[in-house]
Order: C-alpha cells, then structure tokens, then sequence
C-alpha cells in the first residue's frame, strides 16, 4: 500500500527525496504507467491554499516532490518529515542521464524563444546518446495548446520538460496531457531550461549542501522578493499550525 502523502499546509508530498523520487518516476516507467510530478516549493503551497483548483491538481499528480529546503523543514516542524530533497533541476538531469542510457526520446517546451533549443543542444552534450526529439518555447495560454500539442505528438517524446514557472507549467500539464499519447513522464522545470544555456545560475554545490537556495536565487534576483515574500508568510503559518496541534494535544 502506498503510504499517505505528508499533509504540508494542505498539499501532499511524496515520501521521498531525490533518489526516492527518481526510483519512483523509472518503476512507473518500467511498468508504463503515466507519471505527472510536480515539484513543490513553499511557493506552490501558498498558491495552491488561495486557488482550490491548483490544490486539486496536486492531489491529482501520480507524485508530488519536496523541490528544496522549505517543504523539507515545514514537514519536520510540522511533526511528519520528509526523507529530503528532490529539486527539479536535479530530478530533470537524473531523468535525462537514465534517458540516455535507457535510449528515451525528450522533448523541452518553455523559456523565452530559442532557448528550449539551445537547452536541447546543452542537455545532450551533457547526456550523450540522448535523444531529444523536439524543442520549443510554445506558449502557456491555452488558446494556443492545439498548437503546441500537436507539435509534441508528432515529435513522440516520452518525457516532456515543460518551463513556464509555476503553476503556469503544472496547469499547461494537467489540460495537456491527455493530448499526448507518447509521454510517460511530464514535469514541471521552472527555470532549468535557462540554466541549461547559462541564462539562470545554477547554485554553488555548497549552498544546495546547507539548503540555502532560497536565500542565495533571493541575493542573485532582488525582484524575487515580492515573490519570496510568500515564504515568510508560509514560514508564520507552519509555525502557527505546530503550536496550535500542540495545545489541541495539550
Ligand atoms: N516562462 C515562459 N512563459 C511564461 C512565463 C514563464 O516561457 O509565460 C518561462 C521563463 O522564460 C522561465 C521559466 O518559465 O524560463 C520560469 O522560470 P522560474 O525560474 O521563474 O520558475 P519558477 O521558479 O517560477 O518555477
């Protein structure tokens, strides 16, 4: 029996880290199953608590992974801890690495024109022998899904990338997926198709050591902090939740 997801702030997770999770998307391969992941941050919690139809999305996906350090010290505060992390970049580059070996097709939708081929360019030189079957940037708004998924189905891909930031790429996922046949594994990826052509900094191996991500993309992208200022919102409320479960035991 699968275990129940931990409960942070009403969005499941998933038991595992990025080993875990890594395991649990190729066994789902290997049996055919279908495998839509998402990679929630705090930020995706507090969108998910105002938009009851984002949170219904999550419940839906087949696994939903602690993206970093945030999700992993809620659950542990909140009294039900998560194994560890498992950050999309991450999550995308093990994915590929087994891609290549295993002779997986990909495909890379998102970021701003011409950077999901670039990325695919990147991503190959990084995984020799994998195949990616088409790139593009496409568009979130699903006036133009027709397009677009017409454009994946022909290219057959068995896992899709797709970069729109969050919940923009989750949603293009949930209304598309049925459209696309060939893909097994679907995942959200923010901003790692930018990375990927050194459009986005990938953090130094020592601040991913101590979980500081968060505060390093926070001092890299000052315009973040509207953004981030969810986090310290979401930070009071796993605070408040652990005291307040504390006196109802009391
Ligand atoms: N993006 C896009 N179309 C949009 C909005 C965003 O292609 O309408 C891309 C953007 O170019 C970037 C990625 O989505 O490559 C978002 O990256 P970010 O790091 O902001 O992801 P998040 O942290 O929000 O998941």
């Amino acid at each position: 029996m699968v275990p129940p997801r931990v409960d942070v702030l009403g969005v499941g997770f998933d038991r595992v880290d990025l080993a875990g999770a890594t395991e649990a998307v190729l066994a789902r391969l290997a049996r055919g199953e279908r495998t839509f992941v998402i990679t929630g941050n705090p930020e995706f919690v507090m969108l998910a608590r105002r938009d009851p139809s984002l949170a219904a999305l999550a419940r839906d996906a087949d696994l939903v992974v602690p993206d970093g350090t945030g999700i992993v010290l809620g659950a542990r505060v909140l009294g039900d801890p998560l194994p560890g992390r498992a950050p999309g970049r991450m999550l995308a580059d093990l994915l590929a690495a087994q891609a290549a070996r295993d002779g997986r097709s990909m495909y890379l939708l998102g970021a701003a024109p011409g950077v999901a081929e670039r990325a695919a360019q990147a991503l190959g030189r990084r995984h020799p022998g994998l195949r990616v079957v088409g790139a593009s940037a496409g568009s979130p708004a699903s006036a133009e899904d027709a397009v677009t998924t017409a454009r994946i189905a022909a290219a057959a891909p068995e896992i899709l990338l797709v970069a729109y930031g969050m919940p923009l790429q989750e949603r293009w996922i949930a209304r598309n997926l049925g459209a696309l046949p060939s893909v097994r594994v679907a995942i959200g990826v923010g901003g790692v198709l930018d990375q990927l052509v050194g459009l986005g900094t990938v953090p130094p191996g020592i601040v991913h050591a101590v979980g500081l991500e968060w505060l390093w993309r926070l001092a890299r992208e000052p315009h973040r902090w509207r953004r981030q200022g969810a986090l310290w919102v979401y930070a009071y409320l796993v605070l408040w939740t652990r005291i307040a479960s504390g006196r109802r035991r009391s």
